[in-house]
């Protein structure tokens, strides 16, 4: 394993509401429906068909007896624009219920969202992603650009259109603490006008103080995964070596903060690596850490990824982890990474398009 190479990734600023071109901004779009004579009601009413997927089957019954004239003539630029924000590229169904999916941003670039079962769609804030985790295949390539908030509730958009997305979590690729602005319009927008209830918007973040800052504050309170992996604090600043320089206990600390004052509990989520973090001595610094806490551990056999070093530990040793740590009072659920909720289970799609030149 390569030792830690940076100290905290800084912010790279989202592009503003106001530059242009750049893709769709929720705030920009917003100032646009009020410049076309747009008043709160029919913003509601058009970002709710969008989100919802109601414009095309409500789009006569919309323009023709509730939207000022101006509005309805705007609309269907403003419709061609959010329809390109998120283009499915293609499609590949996994065992149990999966199915990831290749998207195409309006530039070109391309990014992967992954339908889960039961309703879940997890959603990528980040073309790449600064945090470097070994493990990761979108860490390899470094950030390569933000997400705007209407390209991430463009991703739910998109997955609308093949099935119903109750839940949405921010577990794709990139690191959404590094793209605070945008992720957090995003949470916002699904959870007013997307029909998403609070709890079913899952922030994820491999720890960074500025996500625990903002998220009590915002008006909706995301559920909060947070990634663990080791309890060994330079262990964590091998596998995780751009991540902020925060403790296991200290990223405990703070999430059971967030537990206590939203009521939910924090999912910690711990990718299993044979004979790197799967061993008694982390057993016992998870026990000592996380019993007691409002939490879940959530723990992904690793997905293997051509050319990396690491192994994936057997099924059956993973399951004895899993009792091993439920019997010593930690609530633990193991789960398989082809569903794909998971960190570092993102990224080879995009990897294998690039490879084949589909970009
Ligand atoms: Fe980034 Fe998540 Fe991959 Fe780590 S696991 S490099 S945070 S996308």
């Amino acid at each position: 394993l390569a030792g830690p190479d940076a100290d905290n990734v800084r912010l790279v600023p989202p592009p503003r509401a106001d530059d242009a071109p750049h893709p769709m901004h929720i705030e920009s779009l917003r100032r646009r429906l009020r410049a076309a004579g747009a008043m709160p009601l029919h913003e509601q009413r058009v970002l709710r068909d969008w989100l919802q997927r109601r414009s095309r089957d409500a789009g006569r019954r919309r323009a023709d007896d509730f939207l000022p004239k101006p509005l309805r003539e705007a609309l269907p630029a403003i419709d061609a624009e959010l329809d390109g924000l998120a283009r499915l590229v293609s499609t590949h169904p996994t065992d149990g219920g999966s199915a990831r999916l290749l998207v195409a941003l309006a530039d070109g670039q391309t990014v992967e969202s992954v339908l889960l079962p039961r309703g879940g769609l997890c959603v990528s804030s980040q073309v790449g992603c600064a945090v470097g985790c070994q493990f990761c295949m979108t860490g390899r390539s470094g950030l390569i650009r933000q997400l705007t908030g209407g390209e991430i509730a463009a991703q739910v958009v998109l997955a609308r259109s093949l099935r119903a997305v109750k839940k949405v979590v921010f577990m794709g690729m990139g690191e959404p603490a590094h793209n605070l602005d945008h992720v957090l319009d995003a949470i916002e927008l699904l959870g007013t006008e997307g029909n998403i209830g609070h709890k079913s918007l899952v922030f994820s973040t491999v720890g960074d103080r500025r996500a625990f800052e903002r998220l009590p504050l915002g008006p909706v309170k995301p559920a909060l995964a947070l990634s663990l992996h080791t309890t060994k604090p330079a262990l964590r600043d091998i596998l995780l070596p751009r991540a902020p320089r925060i403790t296991p206990a200290e990223l405990v600390a703070l999430g059971e903060q967030y537990a206590r004052a939203t009521h939910y509990p924090v999912q910690y989520q711990w990718t299993l690596l044979e004979g790197i973090n799967d061993g008694e001595d982390e057993l016992d610094g998870i026990v000592d850490l996380l019993r007691g806490k409002f939490a879940v551990l959530n723990m992904i056999p690793w997905n293997s990824i051509p050319d990396l070093q690491f192994r994936r530990p057997s099924w059956e040793r993973a399951r004895e982890i899993a009792r091993t740590l439920h019997r010593r009072g930690v609530l633990t659920k193991l789960r398989d990474s082809a569903g794909q909720e998971v960190d570092g289970g993102c990224g080879q799609l995009r990897a294998r398009a690039l490879a084949a030149g589909e970009k």
